[in-house]
């Protein structure tokens, strides 16, 4: 069997090198023992390789002054070897070892050099890091998410353009199911059909798609049902995945008339997303380099507020994405860090009445030098279909 080749462009190798070596030189900096990261997205940007998480530890072990090392069980060094898209030095261990007293060994070699401060990424399992504790006693431990942020939350050329191609992949995927039949099926059946779009489009993993009709559509992460979408009424349609590794995520709201102008969307729904898209457009307007992410937040608040409906919108505007749909940085009150370009993330408000019915606009915006670069472009417009 043949696979063909991804026909999105991928992240260069030199790429991984250059982002362990800024690693290292952050672990020197702060005066950390080792980084160690334990597979997940940290892994994924630091070296290429996308492995399960498993009972036997796989870590790369970033210690002051010495190589990276990644430390895998001897089972798994093919796949190690194949998924590496960088120069890495491997050590494997065999069932019957101990691998946290392996890495422990490891991070040994920097003492007496560095502090006992060890960082640790944040999707490693507990399992592995209190055994890690046991083998390092004395350790102080902290997030390696304190110096990865800074590497991850500002993406590159690469990656900015899978983030592009992804949110056109679930743009088309919006456009599919809008112009489609939609009323008499349920919820469910309507959601198997965006995941199976989100693939056929390019999509390497179909994560998610709220399918939120009639009153559900008031709960914002509302879980596909039965429920038979039915003529004059809304639907919140929230999907995305991944596309060589970067995440989609955008929600558009449609109105389902049936073909008869009597279904319509009511005034009061009507006035409801005409505040809620110009927050949307405002929020991402305001996106710029130096501004707050907590101003983007407070930009669409100010405008619903303002309309009587602050208390139905109860979530944070938008959080980052890139390898993992939900990262730094988040557009939400209290967050006084400043947009920086390359930044990634959505830019999502909502207006819900419980009981009722609800709607979300959301994009993918990119801080670019001088604004927001906008990566969903579907129209954010209601859209009335006969569905
Ligand atoms: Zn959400
Ligand atoms: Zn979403
Ligand atoms: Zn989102």
């Amino acid at each position: 069997m043949t696979t063909a080749a991804p026909d999105h462009p991928r992240i260069p190798g030199a790429r991984y090198t250059e982002r362990l070596e800024r690693l290292a030189t952050l672990v020197g900096e702060r005066g950390l023992a080792a980084a160690l990261i334990g597979v997940g997205p940290d892994l994924d940007y630091l070296t290429g390789y996308r492995a399960m998480p498993l009972e036997r530890l796989t870590m790369l072990a970033v210690v002051a002054g010495e190589a990276p090392v990644l430390v895998v069980p001897r089972l798994e060094e093919p796949a190690a070897r194949a998924g590496l898209r960088t120069d890495v030095e491997i050590a494997t261990w065999m069932e019957t070892d101990d691998p946290h007293g392996l890495v422990a060994g490891l991070v040994e070699r920097a003492r007496g050099r560095a502090s006992a401060t060890i960082a640790v990424s944040d999707r490693l399992w507990s399992v592995h890091l209190l055994r890690l504790q046991g083998a390092t006693p004395g350790a102080r431990w902290v997030s390696a998410t304190e110096a990865l942020r800074e590497l991850r939350m500002v993406k590159d050329a690469d990656e900015i353009e899978l983030l592009r191609l992804a949110g056109a992949a679930a743009d088309r995927v919006v456009d599919q199911i809008a112009s489609g039949r939609l009323i008499g099926r349920t919820e469910e059946d309507v959601a198997r059909e965006v995941r199976t779009r989100l693939l056929a489009e390019g999509h390497e993993l179909a994560e998610f798609a709220i399918v939120a009709s009639g009153p559900n559509s008031a709960s914002p992460h509302h879980e596909a049902s039965d429920r038979v979408i039915q003529a004059g009424e809304p639907i919140v349609l929230d999907i995305g995945g991944a596309l060589g590794g970067y995440g989609s995520d955008t929600t558009r709201t449609l109105w389902v008339t049936g073909g008869d102008d009597a279904n319509g969307p009511t005034e009061e729904f009507r006035h409801l997303f005409a505040v809620l898209l110009a927050a949307q457009v405002a929020a991402t307007a305001a996106v710029r380099p130096g501004i707050a992410a907590e101003a983007v937040d407070r930009t669409a608040r100010d405008i619903i507020d303002g309309e009587g409906y602050g208390e139905n919108f109860f979530h944070r505007t938008g959080h980052g994405i890139g390898l993992e749909g939900h990262e730094e940085p988040y557009l939400v009150a209290g967050n006084g860090e400043s947009l920086a370009e390359g930044m990634a993330f959505s830019v999502e408000p909502g207006i819900y009445l419980p009981g009722r019915y609800g709607a979300r606009i959301e994009d993918i915006v990119v801080c670019g030098p001088d604004g927001p670069v906008i990566l969903n472009n579907e129209p954010r417009e209601l859209r009335v279909v006969a569905g």
